[in-house]
């Protein structure tokens, strides 16, 4: 193949073996099945067992899905010698990482591609899926890597998701904080925003938006002009500035954590999801996600320059609702206390967070039947 050497599955297995035994109190290794081959598909989750689960955000880093792309074999251990480290501590601390250093076992012994073009193969189903079924990530990373036939490339992709809410922004604005966190590593990445099925299958990534809202990104390194440090440190360079993304406040967002609580709407009024803890959001965003037809928002109305009027009509069936608690909220100018925030009329205690330029009014909804919720602030 190419004309660096690149580890071999059992090296890569030696070296994450290593890094657990060393590492015990923070890392983990599971295995998340075997392949068709009975080569297992391994796991290390990495996280703080001193800090609240329930506070974490979750990320998963998948590695190795084509077993012909070398540049991929480097990027998971890089990933994890650094999330061991002590400078990680404080990621250790919010975040609960998991990385899959070889997806595709099987492809890695063959140096093949081995995987179908336009799904996850059963393997990766059984494995992958069912792992981000459990974990519901609030991140995932799909990292592949690029050979001699796409030269010397570097790419971030932001593939295989959709345009809705205020996706597009939010992912242009990650990966371009993603490419430029790369740039000043040495490493020059473009974004690629491929439409699904158009050139790339980041189906993990693309699976994990589908069912939980997770922001999805894809990753291609090199390995055809890049040396195993050299793809090792520009993985890494990827890598670490997502998981910074975890451990900052999007302006938008009410709390610490990965940009995906805006489901429906857009900046200025949107649904969100309900909880007192990053766990029960991360469980109230798969379902509303899943079920964001049952929720129309209406005509944003301003009757006087100091009043904001939004609707949000839901129309679920009862027996449906409760697992529909969901925030509306509705975004203001200036940073002062609203004077007086009502929901369908009555006067209530709104939560509030606030950005350089505004503020956003967050109301908690527990719909119990189709109703049309109305959110009037008055600044
Ligand atoms: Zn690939």
């Amino acid at each position: 193949m190419g004309a660096h050497r690149f580890p071999s599955l059992e090296q890569v297995y030696d070296e994450i073996e290593r890094l657990v035994e060393e590492h015990g109190q923070v890392a983990r290794v599971e295995c998340l099945g075997l392949s068709d081959e009975g080569r297992e598909v391994r796991a290390v989750h990495v996280t703080d067992p001193g800090a609240g689960d329930d506070d974490k955000q979750v990320a998963m880093i998948v590695c190795g899905r084509h077993g012909s792309e070398l540049g991929t074999r480097v990027v998971g251990t890089a990933a994890l010698g650094w999330l061991v480290s002590d400078e990680a501590a404080p990621t250790r601390q919010r975040q609960h990482v998991i990385v899959v250093p070889v997806a595709n076992p099987d492809g890695c012994a063959a140096e093949a591609f081995g995987a179908p073009p336009w799904h996850l193969s059963a393997t990766e189903r059984r494995t992958l899926g069912r792992v981000a079924g459990e974990l519901r990530p609030d991140a995932i990373l799909d990292v592949h890597s690029f050979g001699a036939e796409d030269a010397d490339l570097l790419a971030v992709v932001t593939g295989n998701n959709t345009e809705e809410a205020e996706d597009r922004f939010i992912y242009g604005t990650v990966a371009a904080r993603l490419v430029e966190t790369a740039g000043g590593a040495g490493y020059p990445f473009v974004v690629h925003t491929e439409k699904r099925n158009e050139g790339y299958n980041n189906f993990i990534a693309g699976l994990c938006y589908d069912q939980f809202h997770s922001l999805s990104l894809g990753m291609e390194a090199n390995h055809h002009v890049l040396t195993p440090e050299g793809a090792a440190a520009a993985g890494l360079a990827v890598v670490r500035a997502l998981l910074a993304e975890g451990d900052r406040r999007a302006p938008w967002e009410a709390c610490t954590g990965y940009p995906t609580g805006l489901l429906r709407g857009d900046f200025f009024t949107s649904i969100r999801p309900a909880g007192p803890h990053a766990a029960a959001r991360r469980r109230s965003r798969a379902t509303v996600w899943r079920d964001r037809r049952f929720f129309h928002l209406g005509r944003r109305q301003a009757p006087s320059p100091n009043v904001v009027r939004t609707t949000v009509h839901y129309s679920g069936d009862p027996q449906d609702a409760a697992a529909h608690a969901f925030t509306l909220c509705c975004r203001v100018r200036g940073s002062s206390r609203p004077a007086r925030v009502e929901l369908n009329g009555q006067r209530i205690d709104a939560d509030i967070h606030r950005d350089v330029c505004s503020t956003y009014v967050s109301a908690a909804v527990q719909p119990t039947g189709p109703q049309t919720y109305e959110l009037v602030v008055t600044s």
